[in-house]
């Protein structure tokens, strides 16, 4: 063992020496390499330094960097950057989405796209691991600034993506208006109906039903996995959910249909604590219909809300958490917060949103935590379901679809749950998740050799 966590540390170091300032991906990296000493002692073929197993799956196979330009509606240019990291493709095509957002950079897309190898193969369909976007903001843009942005970026991304090879989706600030004109920009330029090239399209036109709800409802059904081991469920409980976009809408929507009662919402501006529980109707309208901001439902909500711009949404106490807007939002103090509230469960329906001090506190604690990559897995899990459903020209009805998520949702948990077991960790499902993950993607990439 003792042999296998100096190999890793040396491993670490090397990839931080070689990869510098992206503190993302070195968190990623950090987080992964931390849970697999004990498998790399109960199998050394993964260490052998002769084949170079956990060199290869950090370096990702392909990253394309590209200028995009676009004219705003005054008729100025704009040059924006974007980015496809095709990280890893032993499992299937390259498979995750796309983040228009100002802090993407390198960094960040890598550590979503190494995130995402793992995730994918905890799925057990067949898609291996990918992640693009670029640091283009749509927030506060027309649809025409949007759609002149989005063809532009798929003028080059095209040459690089396809049904068989990278399959792009959804992730901040691409939701269905944007995948809507990044697909038919690609249809433009190939002249091809290719439905399987993008995921999250719209229900008419190659769509798959669940797709937008995907995430956050798998998110919901993991903690109530989480739960049910424990003995308890989620009906009756109290929740705060952070983020108002697509993965928490749908987190809210679940956790009310489960008998739960989601209190919070917010934006980078702020958060929402409502008392009566959230009306979804209302946020929904605020949020999809409008493209608005939180502190506008609380106006609106009545004496119930209150909108607050200076604070931590984690100081509102709740019997379950869900973040779900973004990356290392709940560090350590917000986690000794949800403990001395008597937090029972936390579910990442966002990625890495918990920093590493927050995850060690959580789990010493004896809260049950549900890491992204297990958690959130139920979006890229429908998106590849949206896939099958393209290949073979068919649309499944929404209840189909839903049995499935569950059926996946209750997989992942599972085989997290069991590998924890089997090595040595029970109930630590980042380690579970981790070293599952890693097994599926390592024993391909042995069997197809120097790749
Ligand atoms: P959306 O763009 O729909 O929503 C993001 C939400 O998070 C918005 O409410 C946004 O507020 C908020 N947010 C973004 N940055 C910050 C910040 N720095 N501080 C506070 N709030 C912030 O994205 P999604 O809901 O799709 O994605 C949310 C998370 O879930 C991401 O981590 C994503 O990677 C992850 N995820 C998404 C999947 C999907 O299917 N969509 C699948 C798996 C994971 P504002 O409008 O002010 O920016």
């Amino acid at each position: 063992m003792k042999d296998s966590k100096d190999r890793l540390e040396a491993l670490r170091a090397e990839i931080e020496r070689r990869n510098p300032a992206q503190p993302e991906f070195h968190q990623a990296v950090r987080e992964v390499l931390e849970t697999l000493a004990p498998v790399f002692a109960a199998r050394p073929e993964y260490a052998d330094p002769a084949v170079a197993l956990v060199e290869r799956l950090t370096e990702p196979e392909r990253q394309i960097v590209f200028r995009v330009p676009w004219q705003d509606d005054r008729g100025r240019v704009h040059v924006n950057r974007g980015y496809r990291v095709e990280f890893n493709s032993a499992l299937g095509p390259y498979k995750g989405g796309l983040r228009f957002h100002p802090s993407v950079d390198i960094g960040v897309v890598k550590f979503l796209g190494f995130e995402q190898i793992f995730k994918n193969a905890l799925t057990g369909l067949g898609i291996g691991g990918g992640k693009g976007g670029s640091d283009f903001d749509p927030r506060g843009r027309s649809d025409a600034e949007v759609m002149r942005f989005c063809q532009s970026f798929m003028t080059e991304l095209h040459r690089h993506i396809g049904e068989h090879t990278d399959v792009p989706a959804g992730d901040i600030g691409v939701g269905g208006r944007e995948i809507g004109y990044l697909f038919g920009q690609y249809r433009r330029i190939t002249n091809r109906w290719e439905a399987g090239v993008l995921t999250g399209k719209g229900a008419g036109w190659g769509g798959s039903a669940i797709r937008p709800q995907a995430t956050g409802y798998g998110s919901v059904l993991f903690a109530a996995e989480m739960l049910k081991v424990r003995g308890e469920s989620l009906d009756g409980l109290s929740a705060v959910v952070s983020g108002s976009g697509n993965v928490a809408l749908y987190t809210i929507e679940k956790l009310q249909q489960l008998g739960a009662n989601p209190l919070t919402c917010s934006d980078s501006h702020g958060y929402v604590v409502d008392d009566k529980g959230i009306d979804l109707a209302l946020l929904k309208q605020v949020k999809e219909v409008e493209r608005g901001r939180v502190s506008e439902y609380a106006q609106r909500r009545g004496s119930s809300a209150r909108y607050v711009s200076d604070g931590r949404i984690w100081d509102v106490p709740a019997d379950v958490a869900f973040p779900s807007a973004t990356q290392n939002e709940l560090d350590g103090q917000d986690a000794r917060t949800l403990i001395s509230n008597g937090i029972k469960a936390v579910s990442e329906g966002a990625n890495m949103p918990t920093t590493p001090q927050a995850v060690r506190l959580l789990q010493e604690a004896g809260v049950a935590f549900g890491p992204g990559k297990a958690a959130n897995a139920g979006g890229v899990a429908v998106s590849a379901l949206e896939m099958s459903q393209n290949a073979a020209r068919i649309a499944w009805s929404a209840q189909r679809v839903e049995e499935e998520l569950a059926g996946i949702m209750r997989s992942i948990h599972a085989v997290a749950y069991e590998t924890a077991e089997r090595y040595g960790t029970p109930g630590d499902y980042v380690a579970g998740a981790n070293i599952a993950g890693f097994e599926r993607v390592a024993d391909a990439m042995l069997a197809q050799g120097v790749i």
